[in-house]
């Protein structure tokens, strides 16, 4: 079934992309809206001036508005939830991504390996441990290919 909304923007109504519930512009206004951001976005990149500027007001915007984000979260404990999945998920690629790089430039062979405290070893081999590695084949995620 079809489903229209009010533009937030002209007020007109606009039949809702089903790819897309939370539509809430219709499309002429969504154009204009990615338009801008896309203009914002490079402005940011290319004019240290312009990037001052909106730092500062930002920066300006928070110190009038302290408790903001924190009544926002009172009252979205949804977007509260979804945040904090995201950052566990950026979290988890970067660690992904560190052993990816690890893996290669270590070149680790399965073999003996002497192994030792990080602390001690500048001090003495006394507590050092012999012990056997075995590189596993990877079957499934970042390292899939490369081992
Ligand atoms: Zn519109």
């Amino acid at each position: 079934m079809d489903v229209f909304r009010r533009c937030r923007s002209c007020k007109g109504r606009f039949k809702v992309r089903p790819q897309s519930p939370n539509q809430r512009y219709c499309s002429s206004h969504e154009r204009q809206l990615t338009r801008r951001r896309l203009w914002q976005k490079e402005r940011l990149r290319s004019d240290s001036d312009y990037r001052e500027n909106q730092l500062r007001a930002s920066a300006d915007w928070r110190a009038r508005n302290p408790d903001y984000w924190k009544s926002y979260r009172q009252k979205n404990p949804l977007y509260v939830v979804r945040n904090r999945e995201k950052q566990k998920k950026r979290t988890s690629d970067r660690a992904g991504a560190k052993m990816d790089v690890w893996a290669l430039d270590s070149d680790l062979r399965s073999g003996t390996y002497i192994l030792t405290a990080v602390s001690n070893s500048l001090r003495s081999k006394m507590n050092a441990w012999i012990v056997q590695l075995t590189v596993l084949k990877a079957t499934e995620g970042p390292l899939a290919d490369r081992l």
